[in-house]
């Protein structure tokens, strides 16, 4: 199979990047086909812009989607956008590894979802009306393809669980595990997260690293998470609301994702 791993982290001596050339050996050991987009290493242009279209007559107001959906339709997408855009195409599975920043992912790697994911690419596909609203939430481009986190933290686990102060860890990666991955298609697998690694040393760095071997091992076959469909029934359309009888009563992240007690 085809493994992408969008990588995000400025020095190469790190914990990451010691997980990244792990994560590339055991991809490749198990007979895998590995790419891998080193961000920081490909002076990646994070923010998005006007320059993003090589279009000779530029509109005088830009327009972000419009800007976007015009590159991708007429061929004036930047080279840069068109190369991470194959690798998806040409990937079954997409890992995005970064540490923890804030919250979310590194600057770099958000700059990264912003161009790539083009108008007509991950966004604004399919039918939009008041019937289809679009392709997306479990449909979409990236429909029947993988994707995980792999994610580093200094905090503890118990900052990041259920009562923690950190909020929840999958409340905080909703944004991207439901947002970032699952609005193009994605089947999202449960994320990857090694807590407290500020101090790791040898000894933790093994755990960390044979962990993540376990996850790598299992990438093909570990059932995703429930995200609801958009286009599956649980949802009105256009309201884009929950039914009443779906996960009655519950509201917030959780209630996207499937389980056998609220359905
Ligand atoms: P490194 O600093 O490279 O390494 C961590 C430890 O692993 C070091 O002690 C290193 O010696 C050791 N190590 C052991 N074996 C190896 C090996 N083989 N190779 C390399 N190193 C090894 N944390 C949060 O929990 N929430 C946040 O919101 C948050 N925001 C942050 C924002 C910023 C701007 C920064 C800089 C940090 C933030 N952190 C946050 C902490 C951050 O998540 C961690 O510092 C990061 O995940 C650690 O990963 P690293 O690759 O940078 O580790």
């Amino acid at each position: 199979m085809n493994v992408l791993i969008v990588y995000a982290h400025p020095e190469p001596q790190s914990l990451n990047g010691a997980l990244k050339d792990f994560a590339v050996q055991r991809l490749q050991a198990a007979g895998h086909q590995v790419q891998v987009s080193d961000l920081y290493a490909m002076q990646w242009k994070a923010p998005l812009d006007a320059r993003d279209t090589l279009d000779p007559q530029p509109p005088a107001r830009f327009n972000a989607s419009c800007a976007s959906r015009h590159a991708l339709e007429h061929g004036l997408q930047t080279p840069d956008i068109v190369a991470e855009q194959d690798k998806l195409r040409w990937a079954d599975a997409l890992l995005l590894q970064f540490p923890l920043w804030w919250f979310s992912m590194p600057a770099i790697l958000k700059g990264w979802v912003e161009r790539v994911y083009a108008y007509g690419f991950a966004y604004g596909v399919g039918e939009h009306s008041d019937r289809h609203w679009g392709d997306r939430y479990g449909e979409g481009m990236m429909a029947g393809k993988r994707a995980m986190l792999v994610v580093t933290t200094g905090g503890w686990e118990p900052h990041y669980s259920a009562r923690g102060i950190n909020g929840p860890i999958n409340d905080l990666l909703f944004p991207i595990q439901h947002g970032v991955l699952h609005y193009p298609g994605f089947d999202v697998l449960p994320p990857y997260v090694a807590y407290r690694t500020d101090r790791a040393d040898e000894a933790r760095f093994v755990q960390i690293r044979d962990a993540l071997g376990q996850r790598l091992d299992a990438l093909f076959t570990t059932p995703p998470i429930a995200f609801r469909k958009q286009n599956g029934g649980d949802y009105v359309i256009p309201a884009l609301t929950l039914h009443d009888g779906i996960a009655p009563g519950q509201t917030g992240f959780a209630a996207h994702v499937s389980t056998a007690a609220t359905d």
